[in-house]
């Protein structure tokens, strides 16, 4: 199983939206063929596959046919079932596996997790059911944030705490599903290290994006981030660990808090590429995708250098239909789309960077720009 995967071999993903296009797109003009599974028949990655499977995760005859068409296969999408990637890896090579997987899809199990590799979550307790409130409110405090243990994604599933009161109310509002109730941390900033590593255990992290949310979604990535080189390395090592710890094959994104009183904690991971990577298109020697293609076709891990200062800067469907030519219309912006054909309030339609002589400059342009997109 040591063997190289070379151009012309078939890789698979699971999963069909964003992430998974960009995958295909870096993944194809490196030479490989693609297979996408994904439940949507219109998804964004399904669109430009060679092939789209289009069947539920959990539909064993659709992984056969995947797992016959593939030489290796990875996902886009962390709430893939672990049993389905168990039953994919019985024929053929899946990066990353069910344990990483699993680990990522509940928010206690990742803290755990994340704490014997020597990271910090922010002070954390679980909530299985009404009779664990008392005691989570007593030992993290208001304020807080109640997160459902699983499922949440662009701060969904989130509530913030200020007594034991509403976190009773947040607790029934939520289904009385687990939960962890965080302390809510006075955040200085927030960064995100993607790190990427082979079967070899080789490795290489892309520069720490510093990353400004807006309602719970990420709105900017900048890079470089304006934090200390001993925190961004810092974040680097413990990003590396926790790698390690999984002996994690693909691409790894690892989420960081750096408290007003100068901690950098863990707040969570994600077991492929991410959002925060995406200026790495434009700005780093080798993208995420093609550095997920490379991790799991057991390539060398590409040049993760900074090739320009960038700050991304998302564009979700409330700000639909913009006028493409403040975008186009500046020779220092790469615009990508996704191809998604309905826009949503909150749904990621696509991104654009804005590449400068430094990350103030880059802010100045990306900040006129998003304001003529959204008058
Ligand atoms: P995404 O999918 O966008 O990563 P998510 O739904 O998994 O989001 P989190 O990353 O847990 O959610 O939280 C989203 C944002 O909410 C964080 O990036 C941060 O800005 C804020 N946040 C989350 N937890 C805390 C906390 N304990 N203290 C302060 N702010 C927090
Ligand atoms: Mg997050």
């Amino acid at each position: 199983m040591t063997q190289v995967i070379l151009p012309g071999a078939t890789l698979g993903v699971l999963g069909g939206g964003q992430l998974g296009r960009m995958f295909c797109t870096a993944a194809r003009s490196m030479g490989y063929q693609l297979v996408v599974m994904d439940p949507d028949s219109d998804s964004p990655a399904g669109a430009i596959a060679d092939r789209h499977i289009c069947a539920d995760y959990t539909d064993k005859a659709a992984l056969d046919q995947l797992a016959e068409a593939c030489d290796v296969i990875t996902t886009e999408f962390e709430n893939i079932p672990a049993a389905s990637l168990n039953h994919l890896a019985r024929s053929t090579r899946v990066y990353p596996d069910a344990k990483a997987l699993e680990i990522a899809q509940h928010r206690a199990r990742e803290k755990a997790f994340a704490r014997q590799a020597g990271l910090q979550p922010a002070p954390y307790h679980l909530i299985s059911s009404d009779d664990d409130i008392a005691a989570a409110f007593a030992s993290i405090g208001a304020p807080a944030i109640l997160k459902s243990a699983t499922l949440g994604y662009d701060g969904k599933g989130q509530a913030v705490i200020t007594s034991e009161q509403t976190l009773f109310d947040a607790f029934q509002n939520m289904g009385g599903v687990e939960c962890v109730l965080e302390q809510k941390i006075d955040i200085e900033t927030e960064i995100s290290i993607i790190v990427a590593r082979n079967h070899e255990g080789d490795s290489g992290c892309f520069p720490a994006a510093e990353n400004v949310h807006v309602n719970g979604v990420l709105h900017t990535s900048a890079v470089p981030a304006k934090v200390s080189t001993q925190m961004t390395e810092l974040a680097e090592q413990q990003a590396t660990s926790l790698a390690e710890a999984l002996d994690y094959v693909g691409i790894l994104a690892v989420e960081f808090f750096i408290s007003a009183q100068g901690e950098l904690l863990f707040n969570e991971m994600a077991p492929r590429p991410h959002n925060s990577g995406h200026y790495t298109k434009d700005a780093c020697v080798t993208s995420q995708f093609e550095q997920q293609t490379r991790m799991i076709c057991g390539l060398p891990v590409g040049d993760t250098r900074l090739t320009s200062p960038v700050v991304m800067v998302n564009m979700l469907g409330d700000l639909w239909q913009p006028d493409w030519m403040h975008i186009l219309g500046e020779s220092n912006i790469k615009l990508h789309l996704y191809g998604k054909k309905q826009a949503r309030p909150g749904r990621k339609m696509g991104h654009f960077n804005v590449l400068a002589e430094s990350v103030e400059v880059a802010f100045a342009t990306a900040e006129s720009v998003f304001a003529k997109l959204t008058s």
